[in-house]
């Protein structure tokens, strides 16, 4: 692995921090040569992990020995990263330094930490809870980001993370697009006022009832400029400068009506609504919603992921309880795909679990995929969940999924997400419930089948 610079941290490390037990720490992880990179391409993360109620430990336990405590921290942090270089960079504050070829290996850290810190420490004989605040950066270890660059980054996410209390995570790698991201972001502030966003339906189907009961709303951003927007270049950027909330409640708004819309004309189906992680441990956000929602008498879904709901836990169960008892139904969008926690999966008011489309549209052709998808099916169903499969692209894998017992699918084999012109004519049409039909078409007749949809 690729070593930070000693002399970067050294400077950092204060003079009465007991420099003898840095070395055994600090020496962890560290067998790489420094500027030899044994992976061609990957990601390198800095954290800087600082103990948040050192003042109050002090006054309780006195300096010589809260000024070791930070040894403590080090060691457990690097119990959990033993292939981390750990150092000792204050009274408070450790960095961390570590390489993976997966930029969610951050997110895996950094929860691995919160919970092996959460438990308390033997301080003199008696038990302390010490609270660690973490900020992070990310890069790509090739490309010249300087270690510079990714300590800045590291220092402005943990000044975020001590006013906003959670951990957060930077990005560097976006470097010279940085001034491209500013301008989206301050153009995507007009967009939302000036209904340069649109939705776009996907139906899921529900194999057993053959028929539409939902369909997911999806954004997206007619830029006059760039021309289409998908929401996977905007929304990062809105996340990062708050215009998520305004652009949730312009989604929320629109597909209200669209629903009303839907309804005159004889269709009247759940419209599910993907909810960014920040949102859930907004109060303001949440009250706004629950009164739009009764003021309306809407029926809605609200897709979330797992990993949003790791973050911040306890306000995002409870917000979701909150949005449950007004009717809306919660699935769990993406499953699989990042970070998994059964401890919370039974304590989500989830009535749907949607498999993430990485599985399912690799079903018919991966060894491991379908152990993954049948085995996801049948933990979801004991947890009395419906499953629902994304991305499904072929009939063999809408067969496989029946056999299975998924409960309803959704992809391009039965719809791409379309303008609401079209949603209507598609649902009235019914054509498309064939496709679905064709489900229990011996497996060697499915070629036939996809020809036919
Ligand atoms: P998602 O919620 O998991 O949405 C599914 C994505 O998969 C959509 O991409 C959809 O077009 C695509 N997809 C659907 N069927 C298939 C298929 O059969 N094969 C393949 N390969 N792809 C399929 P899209 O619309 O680009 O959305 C990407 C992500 O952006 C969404 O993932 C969701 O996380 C986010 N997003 C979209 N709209 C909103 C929104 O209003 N608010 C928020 N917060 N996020 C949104
Ligand atoms: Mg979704
Ligand atoms: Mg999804």
């Amino acid at each position: 692995m690729r070593e930070f610079p000693q002399s970067h941290f050294a400077n950092r490390v204060q003079a009465d921090v007991p420099l003898g037990s840095l070395s055994p720490i600090s020496q962890v992880g560290g067998g790489g040569v420094p500027g030899h990179f044994q992976r061609p391409i990957g990601w390198q993360f800095l954290i800087l992990a600082e103990i948040e109620n050192f003042g109050v430990l002090r006054r309780h336990l006195g300096r010589p020995r809260v000024d070791t405590l930070i040894v403590d921290v080090a060691a457990r942090i690097s119990a959990v990263l033993p292939d981390a270089r750990i150092v000792i960079a204050g009274r408070d504050m450790v960095e961390i330094a570590f390489e993976s070829e997966a930029r969610l290996a951050l997110d895996m850290a950094i929860t691995a930490l919160e919970t092996a810190l959460d438990l308390p420490f033997d301080l003199d004989g008696e038990s302390h809870r010490v609270h660690v605040q973490f900020g992070a950066s990310a890069g790509p270890t090739i490309g010249a980001r300087d270690e510079v660059q990714l300590i800045e980054e590291a220092e402005r996410a943990l000044a975020d993370a001590r006013s906003e209390r959670v951990a957060v995570a930077r990005d560097v790698s976006a470097g010279a697009e940085s001034v491209d991201r500013a301008q989206l972001a301050s153009d995507l502030t007009i967009a939302i006022n000036t209904d340069q966003l649109f939705l776009q339906y996907q139906p899921k189907v529900h194999l057993r009832r053959q028929e539409i009961t939902s369909v997911e709303a999806l954004v997206r951003w007619n830029h006059p400029i760039r021309g289409l927007v998908l929401p996977s270049d905007f929304i990062p950027i809105a996340e990062e400068s708050r215009d998520i909330v305004a652009l949730t409640l312009w989604t929320i708004r629109r597909s209200i009506r669209d629903q009303k819309t839907l309804a005159a004309n004889g269709h009247d189906l759940r419209i599910f609504i993907n909810i960014a992680g920040v949102l859930l441990a907004d109060a303001r956000f949440v009250r706004t919603v629950c009164a739009l929602i009764e003021a309306s008498g809407a029926r809605l879904g609200f897709e979330i992921t797992e990993t949003s709901v790791i973050r911040d836990p306890e306000s995002a169960i409870a917000n979701l309880k909150i949005f449950a008892d007004i009717g809306i139904v919660i699935a769990i969008d993406d499953y699989g795909a990042g970070l998994s926690s059964l401890a919370y999966l039974k304590q989500l008011p989830a009535r749907e679990l949607k498999i993430d489309k990485l599985f399912v549209t690799q079903l018919t052709s991966s060894n491991r995929d379908p152990l993954i998808v049948r085995s996801t099916i049948d933990l979801a169903h004991a947890l009395e969940m419906e499953v629902v499969a994304e991305g499904v692209e072929t009939p063999a894998a809408m067969a496989l999924l029946s056999v299975m017992g998924c409960d309803m699918i959704q992809g391009f084999l039965i719809s791409r997400p379309i303008n609401l012109d079209a949603l209507i004519p598609f649902l009235t049409d019914e054509k498309h419930l064939a496709i679905a039909a064709d489900v229990r078409a011996p497996f060697n007749r499915l070629a036939t089948v996809w020809k036919r949809g």
